[in-house]
């Protein structure tokens, strides 16, 4: 069996299994340098998180890019008309 207190294994937290350091994710807020779960935990936690989530996520992309949109249409309108009076202006 391998020794860990060596410092070049890490068990994941997550599916318990003992890995190389290489494995896991840097996580410099973390006393040792490394995420908790290895790579592939985390992997899968985050598939599963934008699969379960992924209508919301679709829904409030779209909500988002609507109101965003026609906020700034008038501005974008403004905006245009400001920098084309003063191309205008420059190139006189
Ligand atoms: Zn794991």
């Amino acid at each position: 069996m391998a020794n860990s207190c060596r410092g070049s294994t890490k068990t994941c937290t997550k599916c318990l299994a003992d890995l190389s350091i290489s494995e896991f994710n840097k996580q410099t807020r973390r006393k040792d340098g490394l995420d908790y779960w290895c790579k592939q935990c985390c992997k899968e936690y985050f598939r599963r998180y934008r699969l379960a989530n992924l209508e919301k996520i679709k829904k409030y992309n779209s909500e988002y890019n609507k109101n965003y949109s026609k906020f700034n249409k008038e501005k974008l309108k403004a905006y245009q008309k400001e920098y084309y009076k003063q191309r205008k202006t420059n190139d006189k």
